[in-house]
């Protein structure tokens, strides 16, 4: 579904992606990890052109998404995102939320949209939230509706940037679930975090990203169990 080839981002002289090479296959849930500032929110940015790489390419649907006519807003439609500090607008309720993309950049209906959100609540398990403000919510609630938000445009590939990081740690079992549940359901994802359970149990394939290329792949067991790399080793070793 993903294929990136050779991608290089700088910001100013920095070297931030030096060459990264990535498969992403339909169905599949990749999970990133790494340490803090090796590029994987830059990698996961650059996959739906929150940062425009300067060389290599990302093939999507077998469209370089780095050609001039790539359509940016069919893309951010097709690959939803979840990031680590939520991003919902405070002054609109749940509903509201996950409904304006929809109705205003889909042109869905308003009933149409609020009945799919109804759904993607449910899905979550906030059914009862709709009409609460994210100020009223708690962290984990927060982030479970910027996930419906993200799945109301009916992404065929979700990209997840450390959901779980800026949650106290008894509201991070029920994002993962959600995470789990959509994975489960044959969503694709892309997933950036320091949450090695969710990994070796969930992931299809995990990444190690360090110094800005994937320094190793492989399926969960054998990353976890028998890295490799030094580098993988070491990281391991402190995360673990
Ligand atoms: P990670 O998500 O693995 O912690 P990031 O992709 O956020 O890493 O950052 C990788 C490097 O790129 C860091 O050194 C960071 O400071 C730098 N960087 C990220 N975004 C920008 C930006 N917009 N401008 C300048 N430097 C950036
Ligand atoms: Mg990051």
């Amino acid at each position: 579904m993903i294929k990136v080839e050779n991608l290089h981002k700088s910001f100013d002289k920095v070297d931030v992606l030096k060459g990264i090479d990535a498969t992403v296959n339909q169905g599949e849930v990749v999970v990133v990890i790494g340490p803090s500032g090796s590029g994987k929110s830059t990698f996961l940015r650059c996959l739906n052109l929150l940062e425009k790489p300067q060389q290599g390419k990302i093939l999507f649907e077998g469209k370089n998404l780095l050609d001039a006519d790539t359509n940016i807003n069919e893309l951010r439609q097709k690959m939803g995102m979840v990031f680590q500090n939520f991003n919902l607008f405070p002054h609109k309720n749940v509903l509201e939320n996950i409904t304006i993309s929809p109705t205003q950049v889909k042109k869905e209906s308003p009933e149409k949209a609020k009945a799919h959100a109804l759904e993607l609540l449910d899905q979550v398990g906030l059914s009862d939230k709709a009409d609460s403000y994210p100020s009223q919510l708690s962290g984990g609630q927060k982030q479970r509706v910027a996930i419906a938000r993200a799945l109301a445009m009916e992404p065929t590939v979700m990209l997840f940037d450390e959901p779980t990081s800026a949650l106290d740690p008894e509201m991070v079992g029920e994002v993962l679930n959600v995470m789990k549940s959509l994975a489960q359901s044959g969503m694709t994802m892309v997933v950036v975090t320091h949450e090695m359970g969710f990994a070796r149990e969930v992931a299809d394939r995990v990444l190690f990203m360090a110094d800005g290329i994937i320094q190793e792949e492989g399926a969960p067991e054998d990353i976890f169990t028998a890295p490799k790399n030094p580098r993988t080793q070491d990281f391991l070793g402190k995360v673990l």
